[in-house]
């Protein structure tokens, strides 16, 4: 069987057997190595890191499509580039650009003007779990992943806590929407405060209506909803393509890093 059939057969048994949360986009049916994607460079002149960050260029800008786990050869290269300054100038430059497009945008004062954050990898970092689970090398532990966040102290990603309270102080609401669940909302809540993500209009979560819904759909549905209700998106920032993509979508989006996973 080759891969896409193998994904598409995965993508239904999945649907068909269970809810398809979006932690199990993040599951390994096959780990799809450098060597295949990087068959067009002769391998007497293949360099690790320059693969590397061809293929981080590829899973940020979204022409990877569907991935499933950082190759192994990758893994010590997303170690260096979460941990080193790399991350932190994309992070901070991001947040630049965005506040940039938020001081042109003309604030009306009557409270509708939004702008939407992720939380996971958007607000909060949870790189302290990840890098001791491989660094999206190693298949999605739900369980474990979540006994983290019931722990609530994933810090802030200090760029995004800068947006935020410029946001705030330009007079827009903060939407925060997520993929993970009603039962983690006291922990989520407690976590964001901790980390200073304070006065947010709304933490919206999935309920149990929303399980098995791909993030684009249920996200796209939870937007809808802001518009119906008069709110303006003037911008959305997400890690994932999943955040910023699908309908009802912000006037700009803004994608931050995320080379260890990919949410559908
Ligand atoms: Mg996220």
């Amino acid at each position: 069987m080759d891969f896409g059939r193998l994904t598409v057969t995965f993508l239904l048994l999945s649907f068909a057997t269970s809810s398809l949360s979006e932690r199990l986009i993040r599951m390994s049916t096959e780990d799809r190595g450098t060597s295949s994607v990087y068959s067009g460079v002769p391998s007497s002149r293949r360099n690790t890191d320059l693969l590397c960050e061809s293929w981080k260029f590829s899973v940020e800008t979204n022409d990877a499509g569907v991935w499933y786990t950082v190759p192994e050869k990758c893994v010590s290269f997303v170690n260096n580039y979460l941990n080193g300054e790399r991350y932190r100038y994309d992070s901070e430059v991001i947040a630049d650009y965005a506040i940039e497009y938020a001081k042109t945008v003309n604030i009306a004062g009557d409270g509708k003007d939004a702008w939407i954050f992720d939380v996971d990898e958007t607000l909060l970092s949870n790189l302290p779990w990840y890098a001791t689970h491989g660094f999206g090398s190693e298949v999605f532990d739900e369980d474990s992943f979540n006994k983290w966040v019931d722990l609530a102290e994933a810090p802030a990603l200090p760029a995004s806590l800068r947006l935020y309270n410029e946001l705030q102080q330009l007079g827009f609401k903060i939407f925060l929407l997520t993929g993970r669940t009603e039962s983690q909302r006291k922990s989520t809540d407690k976590n964001l405060l901790d980390a200073e993500y304070t006065n947010y209009e709304s933490l919206i979560l999935r309920a149990t209506s929303d399980e098995g819904k791909p993030a684009t759909l249920y996200k796209s549905e939870k937007r809808q909803e802001l518009i119906d209700g008069g709110y303006r998106i003037h911008g959305s920032s997400g890690d994932q393509w999943s955040d910023l993509l699908g309908f009802a979508i912000g006037t700009r989006s803004f994608k931050l890093p995320n080379p260890m996973y990919y949410i559908l």
